[in-house]
């Protein structure tokens, strides 16, 4: 072999795997062609298992340095109710440590920093995989071709990790479903929008949830969430609309800004590789599964993934073929949980359904229960990755949601049995669509 393992990408994904595999002893040669990362929208808040995790490679120190700061959990918002709601990421006994936020560009480059300083991981930059070969079961080749020159590896096996759109897959036979969602908006506020420094704020009530959260000291990033529409082009004045529904102390700090300030966005998909692992290729990060990121999750799960390679590795005894058969295994329930979760949430809070809006107001009951925060918290950060507690969370969710509907029938000065009828009627058909859409996702990564 002319290196143990080839990674495709330098990105979050890329860097986090060299780190966990040379904790091994494998010498690893992560292949990057670079990327501007200024104008880039993405990730910059890890949840508590991600901070973790960092910690478990050694890399913590690195990353909590200024102007990085710790998020001690979210707090929600919403329009009919001025009293908020708090979701403490220590109410979760599985957390260990606050989030950590800090802008994308340097979560990046002070990963790439801290794998290139180890020994056993070699950075090829200027460079892309651009061919793989696995006529051989012994090995895979890999064709890196840089500015001037193309080289073949032998390993045995390649990560990819170059992202939602990756060539990688293709290149290993690998199809994916694609399904577009959203156009994210971004701007950086003064830190004096959100009323707590320490907590994300997420404020609902608008057509889409609007998400803010520290990104240093003196700032923090808005994200505006625009539902993908094949008739028309999102535009700042999307965002503008979606400031109207906010509470006024929220709305003086943003408008100048969008005003003023050159926008950040992304397109948002929702892909899936059909296959999580391909004979000695594996997938990680963006490149297995993408989601709508409501959640905050896909930097926590590519940390998550590596250390799971990792100890698939150590567990299979360095059987290669084995070890990826148990990471598929071992990740494919929480990529599940992850984009039900993700799908329900955005169901939840974005959709003009009226049964809908009684689940959001029983969401919100149930967050204002003594356990409520804890147990969707943990489903939130990653730190429970089951898919039977996310239904089961559901059924909570649809309890209170009931709950609430009587209450209301109850206080309103003209029972009406008929509206109440429907109501269950509609609460039973939501629960019927979300396991329909439960189904879909456990058929979409296997
Ligand atoms: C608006 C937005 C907000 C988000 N917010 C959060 C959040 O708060 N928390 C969170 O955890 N996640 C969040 N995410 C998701 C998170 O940003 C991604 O999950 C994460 O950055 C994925 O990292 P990655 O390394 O898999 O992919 P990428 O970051 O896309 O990196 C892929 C790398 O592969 C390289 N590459 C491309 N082609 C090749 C090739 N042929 N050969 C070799 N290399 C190649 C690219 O140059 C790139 O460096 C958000 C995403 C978006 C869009």
């Amino acid at each position: 072999m002319d290196v143990d393992v080839v990674i495709g990408g330098g990105g979050v994904a890329g860097a986090v795997t060299a780190l966990a595999l040379q904790q091994l002893g494998y010498q690893t040669l992560v292949v990057e062609p670079g990327l501007n990362d200024d104008r880039r929208l993405a990730g910059e808040l890890l949840h508590p298992p991600g901070v973790a995790g960092l910690a478990e490679l050694g890399v913590l120190d690195a990353l909590t340095r200024h102007p990085a700061i710790p998020v001690k959990g979210f707090c929600v918002l919403d329009a009919d109710d001025p009293k908020q709601i708090r979701l403490p990421y220590d109410a979760v006994r599985a957390h260990s440590t606050p989030g950590l936020s800090l802008e994308h560009k340097l979560i990046r480059q002070r990963l790439m920093q801290a794998a290139k300083d180890r020994p056993l991981v070699k950075f090829v930059e200027n460079a892309r995989v651009t061919h793989v070969d696995q006529s051989d079961r012994s090995h895979v080749t890999v064709q890196v071709t840089g500015p001037e020159t193309a080289t073949q590896y032998r390993c045995q096996f390649l990560v990819a990790a170059d992202g939602a759109s990756s060539a990688i897959r293709r290149f290993a036979g690998i199809g994916v479903r694609n399904r577009r969602i959203a156009t994210i908006f971004g701007y950086r506020v003064p830190i004096s929008a959100l009323p707590d420094r320490d907590y994300g704020l997420v404020l609902i009530g608008g057509r889409t949830p609007v998400l803010i959260y520290p990104i240093n000291e003196s700032e923090a990033r808005i994200m505006f969430d625009i539902p993908y529409d094949a008739d028309r082009k999102p535009t700042s004045e999307d965002c503008l609309k979606l400031v109207a529904s906010l509470p006024s102390s929220v709305r003086r700090e943003i408008e100048p800004v969008i005003a003023t300030q050159p926008q950040m966005s992304a397109v948002i998909h929702e892909v899936a590789a059909q296959q999580l692992t391909s004979g000695r290729v594996v997938l990680v990060g963006d490149a297995a599964v993408t989601c709508h990121p409501l959640t905050a999750t896909g930097m926590t799960l590519c940390i998550t993934d590596a250390l799971l390679l990792r100890d698939a590795i150590a567990d299979r005894r360095h059987d290669v073929r084995q070890a990826l058969e148990l990471h598929r295994q071992r990740r494919r329930w929480r990529q599940v949980t992850r984009l039900s979760l993700a799908e329900t949430l955005r169901d939840v809070f974005c959709s003009g359904d009226e049964n809908l809006r009684i689940v959001r107001r029983g969401v919100l009951r149930y967050w204002r229960s003594s356990s409520g925060p804890p147990a969707s918290l943990a489903l939130l950060s990653t730190a429970d990755g089951r898919l039977l507690a996310l239904i089961r969370e559901f059924a909570t969710v649809l309890m209170h949601s009931l709950v609430g509907e009587l209450s209301r029938w109850k206080q309103a000065r003209k029972r009406q049995n008929w509206a109440l009828g429907e109501s269950l009627y509609g609460l039973a058909s939501v629960l019927a669509h979300q396991l329909r859409q439960i189904r879909g996702k456990c058929r979409l990564v296997s």
